[in-house]
């Protein structure tokens, strides 16, 4: 999806920074958090680390402003002059970074719809997990017939892949399954397919949710894969495009040395000097007399 990015200026946001010495007090009792942990645990290894790469510099900091594809404006910070959209920005769900140009972002009322997204690849297999038990856990108690449809008899692992939105996520496959098997298709006639559209058109009038429904059917038409060639992205809701930002400079910043104010007894010495000054040339000149006329 790198291809919707919208090109993001530099430009003059409405409203301020928050003041630099407001951000620069959190800079510092987050490092004396650290340290002091570092500290505590004797661990002078990762003190020693931590004093050379992590250890907030306020001088290289630079404060921005960013405006989203909401309209929002949101403060943020980065090392260096790189601006914002050339850097990734952290994204917390799977713990990695988001592409170019986007920003975690979500607030009350942003209720945007998880979209689904094509699997580009499988990234890592993580862990495995055993069959579902018989008995419905506590929250499937109440619709035993739901839980006896849903549970997998089988066991199956984690993995991490990647969308095509450029997000990650994970999925749930089968454990014997590695990627080199691909997909496999069970034999689905087309009344099968219009069948299954059917009964998912029936749900939606019961009041399923749309995305559910979608789903099936895009499942459906493509022949039932499995394990299935897309899944939902729930990283999408949460991101905003950088459209704009402005840049308020360092958080330390280096001001030219003001001219000093001079002191009342310094220009009592300079007045003197000049004085005496004068007063020599009008004797130099008063030894001239009249001899160069
Ligand atoms: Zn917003
Ligand atoms: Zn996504």
């Amino acid at each position: 999806m790198s291809d919707d990015r919208p090109a993001a200026v530099a430009r003059k946001l409405p409203g301020k920074p928050r003041p630099r010495k407001d951000v620069i007090a959190e800079l510092e009792a987050y490092d004396a958090k650290v340290r002091e942990r570092h500290l505590a645990n004797n661990d002078m290894d990762a003190l020693r680390l931590y004093n050379f790469f992590h250890s907030p510099q306020p001088k290289r900091i630079t404060q921005w402003r960013l405006q989203l594809d909401c309209g929002h404006i949101v403060e943020d910070y980065t090392y260096g002059d790189r601006l914002p959209t050339e850097g990734q920005w952290d994204e917390p769900f799977h713990r990695g970074k988001l592409p170019l140009g986007q920003y975690w972002h979500w607030h009350e009322g942003d209720d945007r719809p998880t979209v689904e997204q094509k699997v580009v690849s499988w990234d890592e297999r993580v862990r495995e997990v055993p069959p579902d038990p018989i008995e419905p856990p506590e929250h499937w108690r109440d619709h035993p017939e739901v839980w006896a449809k849903i549970r997998s008899d089988l066991p199956r692992a984690y993995w991490k892949v990647t969308l095509s939105c450029g997000h990650r996520s994970t999925m749930l496959i089968a454990v014997e399954w590695s990627p080199e098997d691909g997909h496999s298709y069970p034999e689905v006639s087309a009344e099968q397919v219009a069948a299954a559209h059917a009964r998912l058109d029936e749900s939606q009038e019961a009041g399923l949710r749309d995305e559910g429904i979608e789903h099936g059917k895009r499942w459906w038409s493509e022949g039932c894969p499995t394990p299935d060639t897309h899944t939902s992205c729930n990283v999408c809701p949460n991101v905003r495009w950088i459209v704009a930002y402005q840049s308020h400079g360092t958080l330390v910043q280096d001001r030219p040395a003001k001219p000093k104010k001079p002191s009342r007894q310094s220009v009592q010495r300079k007045l003197a000097d000049a004085k005496r000054e004068a007063k020599r040339l009008e004797d130099q000149l008063a030894a001239m007399g009249d001899d160069d006329d």
